[in-house]
């Protein structure tokens, strides 16, 4: 189980997946030919706990200036919830 999020070029927001949602398919993305690092944004590598993802998320986010989201299927998993270490919260505080 892991977590990844996705800048695309020309989005304003870093986009949270978890690796089993079909756009994320584990760090690979849709554009399976291509892989990572295409020419329509990046992937980041696996982290073991929304947390982490999070946080990376966030530090790439400000250098960019642009806006941490939730994929829908991390929005799915928290109404489920199906996954304890998808709270921002549940883990150490997120350094600010
Ligand atoms: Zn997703």
């Amino acid at each position: 189980m892991a977590f990844y999020h996705f800048h695309h070029n020309k989005a304003r927001h870093v986009k949270i997946h978890h690796g089993d949602c079909p756009e994320c398919n584990e760090g690979k993305g849709k554009q399976t030919r291509s892989g990572r690092g295409t020419t329509t944004g990046n992937w980041s590598s696996g982290f073991n706990s929304y947390l982490k993802a999070y946080q990376d998320a966030n530090m790439l986010a400000r250098q960019l200036n642009v806006r941490v989201e939730d994929h829908d299927c991390i929005e799915k998993m928290r109404a489920a919830k199906s996954l304890g270490a998808i709270e921002k919260t549940s883990e150490e505080p997120v350094n600010s």
